[in-house]
């Protein structure tokens, strides 16, 4: 999945406040690796005893092993996975890519298909499963009709316990859109097993909090898409909610003037045209994750009725053009650097 080895940009920064209070037993322990194609902070106030030592070391292995049975071109869980799905045959799966497929299953069915992790065929003949093979122009339009020919979707795959199969042979199952997601889900059920409680992890600007950050809530900077490193606007976090934000700026090549990059709209086989960001707030990053996603793919027009589907809360979508989208509850905690000129506030969600 491109997501393991593309390297993206922080685009939401988490925003440290000055003035905050740290005695010698309670300091900021911050432990960062290159995991999931970006850098993963994880930030909480502890001190370094032997258990938050642990609690460091096994995050770091869960993420290193998931990395690695997620990945669809490595050769392990989802690997194999892939292998036998050409056999249309049943097969025993490793359960470690259990929560991608059933979960998948249902975000892709909730999203009408806009969030469509079958298409690794697809993110790979775009090179963004890669960031070594980067195109410098997109794929022959024949080569993405003959992909789209055979569409493919998550309801070819059929579950049985740990069993499944494909209907469909052509199916790729690429679960980029959603395994940083569910990876930072499962860090923060792992901090809490070591009484960590007042956390976050920043996962190359996807975040996820727990508690606190001392007497104040965790405050998160979104990114402008357009802004280098420039911050739209503020927003705290409660315990336990995540920030997930899809942009087309991640991953990227340009091409005679037009921007190709890594988010695809599956009923097309290009990238989705329509939108620059989508920020969603949810309890469940690996919702949250995919969320963004469907509705970057789904755009101005649709992302209302999609975000419903998949019971978001929180949005906030730029389009093209500039224009930003957001629903009301959004629009009550969201705090904007310097006013936008156009801001579009939907129906409530
Ligand atoms: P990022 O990984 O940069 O945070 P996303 O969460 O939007 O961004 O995931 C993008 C990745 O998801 C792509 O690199 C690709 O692997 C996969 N993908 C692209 N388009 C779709 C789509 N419509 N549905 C599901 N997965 C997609
Ligand atoms: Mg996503």
């Amino acid at each position: 999945m491109s997501s393991l080895i593309k390297f993206k940009i922080v685009l939401l920064i988490l925003v440290l406040s000055a003035c905050s209070k740290t005695t010698p037993n309670n300091k900021l322990i911050k432990d960062s690796q290159f995991i999931f194609g970006t850098i993963v902070t994880i930030a909480f106030y502890g001190d370094n005893t032997m258990r938050t030592n642990q609690a460091l070391k096994s995050i770091r292995q869960d993420f290193n092993a998931l990395q690695k049975s997620w990945s669809p071109w490595d050769d392990r869980a989802m690997a194999r996975v892939n292998k036998l799905i050409k056999t249309t045959k049943w097969f025993s799966y490793n359960p470690v890519v259990h929560t991608l497929l059933t979960d998948g299953k249902k975000y892709s069915f909730l999203s009408q298909e806009l969030f469509n992790p079958t298409m690794g065929g697809l993110t790979k003949l775009w090179g963004f499963n890669t960031s070594d093979n980067m195109l410098s122009q997109p794929p022959a339009p024949s080569n993405i009709k003959k992909l789209l020919s055979n569409k493919t979707s998550m309801q070819d795959i059929r579950l049985k316990g740990v069993r499944m199969k494909s209907d469909n042979p052509n199916v790729v199952l690429d679960f980029g859109g959603m395994a940083k997601g569910l990876a930072v889900d499962l860090a923060i059920t792992n901090l809490k097993k070591f009484n960590i409680n007042n956390a976050i992890i920043n996962a190359g600007g996807d975040i996820k909090v727990i508690g606190s950050h001392g007497d104040k809530p965790w405050h998160i900077g979104i990114r402008h898409p357009r802004g280098k490193n420039s911050i739209l606007a503020g927003v705290d976090l409660n315990s336990n909610e995540s920030i997930f934000t899809s942009g087309d700026y991640e991953r990227y090549f340009i091409s005679d003037g037009i921007r190709y990059h890594h988010i695809l709209d599956p009923r097309t086989g290009y990238p989705a045209t329509q939108t620059m960001s989508v920020t969603v707030i949810h309890s469940n990053a690996a919702l949250a994750d995919a969320a963004a996603t469907a509705l970057f793919v789904a755009g101005p027009q649709k992302w209302h009725e999609i975000a419903q589907a998949m019971a978001i809360k929180y949005v906030l979508l730029i389009d093209q053009k500039g224009n930003i989208y957001m629903n009301p509850a959004m629009q009550k905690r969201i705090r904007f650097q310097q006013k936008p000129n156009n801001i579009i506030i939907s129906k409530p969600l």
